[in-house]
């Protein structure tokens, strides 16, 4: 099962840090690819600098009409919302069926198309807080926590210490 997250309502100077936060946090957390419906370069080279050192080959793409790649993608579609059904309700049926997953994360306002436009409308509590938080809860419940174990196969990996820190570089 392939995971595919859409970033919706990227705002360049505004979002730029939020949204390396939304892909950074996609890729740590199991997801394969992250798309903007706005090219921003600048968040492409920074995950790809981390991507290249840290390994995975976690892709970023941009899409020029967000609701013809929602409409195009084959699998089931989950939009994050705080408005949506619980996450414990529903996160069982979206992980039995083994169809790839299109996870849509807002920043602004969300039309309301993508709320039928999803097969889940999909809530982590139903209180406002971040797409970053919402996306790394929804991914970790999905994946069951087993997504923290894969191995990353950078250039680099960290061993973990319960004091300082460990890095070894791999040839
Ligand atoms: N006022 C905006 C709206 O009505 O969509 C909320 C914007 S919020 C800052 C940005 C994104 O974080 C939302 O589009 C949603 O994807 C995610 N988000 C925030 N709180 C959430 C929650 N409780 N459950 C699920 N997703 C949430």
């Amino acid at each position: 099962m392939k995971v595919v997250i859409l970033r919706l309502g990227h705002r360049y100077a505004r979002d730029k840090r939020l949204s390396s936060h939304v892909a950074l946090t996609a890729r740590a957390f199991g997801a394969s690819e992250i798309v903007f419906d706005a090219v921003d370069s600048g968040v492409k080279q920074s995950v790809e600098r981390l991507n290249e050192l840290w390994g995975n080959g976690f892709r970023v793409s941009f899409t020029d009409s967000w609701r013809k790649f929602v409409e195009g993608f084959e699998g089931d579609v989950v939009h994050l919302t705080m408005y949506g059904l619980p996450l414990s309700k529903v996160v069982g049926k979206i992980g039995k069926s083994r169809r790839d997953k299109l996870v849509i994360v807002g920043s602004q306002k969300v039309p309301s198309e993508v709320y039928h436009l999803a097969d889940f409308n999909v809530s982590v509590g139903c209180q406002p807080h971040s797409e970053v938080a919402a996306l790394a809860v929804f991914l970790d419940r999905l994946f069951d926590g087993k997504e923290l174990l894969k191995n990353f196969k950078g250039r680099k990996v960290i061993v973990p210490q319960a004091v300082g820190k460990k890095v070894v570089d791999i040839n």
